[in-house]
């Protein structure tokens, strides 16, 4: 589970997260969207640290995170990530890719590491391109790889930053049947989107963002046939 309570954010004088507040049940799956520029990306980026709040409470399983929150590494390794741009390693190939954090950081054997590495290469849909180096691969592969490094550190919760929004169209289902995958297997879901479809059939809640706050929050029923704030009606008539 991840409670977000009253967080907020500045980056100087601009204040990025206007006193958030958010809780995630385990096994719940979550879809943000909003304009650019509301803080969609920062907030999730605070939920693994990547970003550190100055105000507020972020508590992951039971730990708060805050610098210096003894076994902080541990629960951020609880939280995997997945990024816009992939962010593969270009000089390791695929399993290696996969494998890297498991060697060095989780001192797994290779064999063991490798193991692991393919059991989620299997799951993503890819394993017969684990010789292969990221620029051999389709935009959808390599999301699709991205995706599959993360599983290999065992995460509970996984975070998606517009994971389809740098791929051609083509290639945006297979990476969205993935996450649907995962969403069955009961993973703890936090993803900015906005493929409403996705966040139609796959989310238990949409949250709205627009200057830092949530705006609105409801079931994608509900969502989308009845926003209520009039920033959520000009957001959602703007993407059809
Ligand atoms: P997008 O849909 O374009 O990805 P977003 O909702 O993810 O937008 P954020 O990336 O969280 O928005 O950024 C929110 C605001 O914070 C933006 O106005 C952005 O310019 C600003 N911002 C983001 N990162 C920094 C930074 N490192 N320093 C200063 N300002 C930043
Ligand atoms: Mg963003």
């Amino acid at each position: 589970a991840v409670s977000i309570e009253n967080v907020s954010k500045w980056y100087g004088n601009f204040q990025v997260l206007r006193d958030v507040n958010l809780h995630v049940a385990t096994g719940e799956r979550i879809v943000v969207c909003g304009p650019s520029g509301s803080g969609k990306s920062t907030l999730i980026r605070c939920v693994n640290q990547l970003e550190k709040h100055q105000r507020g409470r972020i508590v992951v399983n039971g730990t708060e995170l805050r610098p210096g929150t003894k076994g902080l590494p541990a629960i951020r390794r609880e939280v995997g990530m997945v990024f816009q741009q992939f962010n593969l390693f270009p000089h390791l190939n695929v399993i290696d890719n996969c494998t890297l954090a498991l060697v060095r950081a989780r001192k797994l054997a290779r064999n063991a590491a490798e193991a692991v590495a393919m059991e989620n290469l299997t799951r993503v849909r890819i394993p017969e391109q684990a010789k292969k180096f990221p620029a051999q691969l389709s935009g959808g592969q390599q999301q699709r790889v991205a995706i599959a490094r993360a599983l290999c550190m065992k995460p509970k919760i996984m975070l998606f930053d517009e994971p389809t929004s740098a791929l051609d169209p083509e290639m945006i289902k297979e990476v969205l049947d993935v996450m649907t995958r995962l969403a069955d297997e009961g993973m703890t879901m936090i993803c900015v989107t906005h493929e409403m479809g996705f966040a139609r059939e796959v989310a238990d809640r949409v949250i709205f963002m627009d200057g830092g706050e949530i705006v609105e929050q409801a079931n994608p029923a509900e969502f989308f046939s009845n926003p209520v704030q009039v920033r959520t009606r000009q957001f959602l008539s703007q993407l059809l």
